[in-house]
């Protein structure tokens, strides 16, 4: 991505002070003269910080302020061992409060709306900052957190919620509800505003369908605000992020390389005005694209594509990395194929040999002009061609967990 002047500004005029402000940052960085950071070549030559750095600052090592100026901390709770704990000052409240009205306003929320927010308050940032922002904008925000169903519905009619702030699991649980009590004509939903995962179109256009109200993707991580440094807009064509606050990157996940705008790769952020805690080229582990080119919709902000995993589901054959998601959306587009497939990878005498086994009702000619079409989409959408074989349906084992499909014989 491209860094725009005033970015670079932002940028070196961060670095200029980083080491004094932050302890953290002096040790991390103490090889490194920061005044020689002029350029963007030279920024993307920084260390990137991981997120097992900040696991090691634990309690407040993070903090690039003194302590009577901290306002709050958050944090993220990781799955193992120790939390992170990003200390926040009370400008980065309001920053973040801007960022998250922003997303609203994308998405064509304005002070008459009434925001039920749904996910959790707490050491997380989710709720809070769907509340923030509702503020700042001058909306309704009707605090739930998550659970209690009947409450939930309940209020959502006597209120007259028409926002609903959710975890798009949550969002589907209580679409399904919805549809099963025959509710919905007595509720005012119109937006949903749902936290971004990796989520199919499927479940989206459930939740869509059950509800009646458009559904707007936002991100954003407790490492660098919360929730709201981005959001989908109307085009609904990736998420535009607030480049005013946040530099993003993508990398190639091995080596480190920026990838040009466009390459799927490991989402890399840098946070332009953070006080509390700033961060110097953070690896998210989201993989994703810069979308290049101008949004439709006319917004300036760069935008990042739906998330297509993370980077612990990446593998690599030939030299291209590939992520699940892609592989169903080369079976999904190409005619003729089931829902189901295995991805297998071996190493025969040094060469790696990809095959795509998937299932079809197609025989004969018809199955072979499949297995063709499926390698040509797959060499145009990953950049290797596969050996495509077309199987009987119901001949791939299924699981009532999650399937596995990549099947990766070389180590
Ligand atoms: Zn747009």
């Amino acid at each position: 991505m491209q860094m725009t002047p005033e970015q670079l500004s932002l940028v070196t005029e961060e670095l200029a002070t980083l080491k004094e402000r932050s302890p953290f940052y002096a040790e991390k960085l103490s090889a490194v003269d920061l005044g020689d950071v002029k350029t963007q070549a030279d920024f993307e030559k920084l260390p990137f910080t991981e997120k097992a750095d900040l696991r090691a600052a634990y309690p407040l090592g993070l903090a690039a302020v003194p302590a009577e100026r901290i306002v709050r901390i958050h944090s993220s709770s990781g799955t193992t061992g120790t939390p992170v704990i990003i200390p926040y000052t009370q400008k980065d409240v309001n920053d973040w409060a801007i960022q998250f009205a922003r997303c609203y306003e994308m998405a064509g929320i304005t002070r008459e709306d009434r925001i039920h927010i749904t996910p959790g308050y707490g050491l997380w940032t989710a709720g809070i900052g769907f509340q923030l922002g509702a503020e700042l904008l001058g909306a309704m925000a009707i605090p739930m957190g998550p659970g209690n169903t009947d409450k939930q519905l309940k209020m959502m009619e006597d209120l007259g919620s028409t926002v609903l702030g959710a975890t798009s699991s949550y969002a589907l649980l209580l679409a399904e509800e919805i549809a099963e009590r025959g509710i919905r004509d007595r509720l005012r939903l119109r937006k949903g505003v749902i936290g971004s995962e990796r989520w199919g179109e499927k479940m989206r256009n459930r939740i869509q369908n059950e509800l009646g109200i458009q559904i707007y993707d936002i991100y954003g991580l407790t490492e660098i605000y919360g929730p709201g440094i981005g959001i989908s807009c109307d085009e609904h064509a990736g998420m535009h992020i607030w480049d005013d606050y946040v530099y993003i990157e993508v990398v190639d996940p091995d080596s480190g390389a920026p990838l040009p705008d466009g390459e799927v790769g490991e989402l890399v952020l840098t946070t332009l005005q953070k006080e509390g805690a700033p961060l110097i080229r953070y690896r998210t582990h989201d993989l994703t694209r810069i979308i290049p080119g101008t949004c439709a919709c006319g917004s300036r902000h760069p935008r990042i594509d739906t998330l297509v995993g993370r980077t612990d589901d990446m593998f690599k054959v030939k030299g291209c990395n590939m992520f699940p998601a892609q592989v169903e959306e080369v079976i999904k587009i190409t005619n003729g194929t089931s829902s189901e497939y295995q991805v297998m990878i071996e190493n025969i005498s040094g060469k790696d040999i990809l095959t795509v086994l998937f299932e079809t009702e197609l025989v004969g000619e018809e199955k072979s002009r499949c297995e063709e079409e499926l390698a040509t989409i797959f060499k145009a959408k990953l950049g290797c061609t596969p050996d495509a074989k077309g199987v009987p349906l119901g001949e791939l084992p299924r699981s009532e967990k999650k399937t596995k499909r990549i099947f990766d014989s070389r180590y």
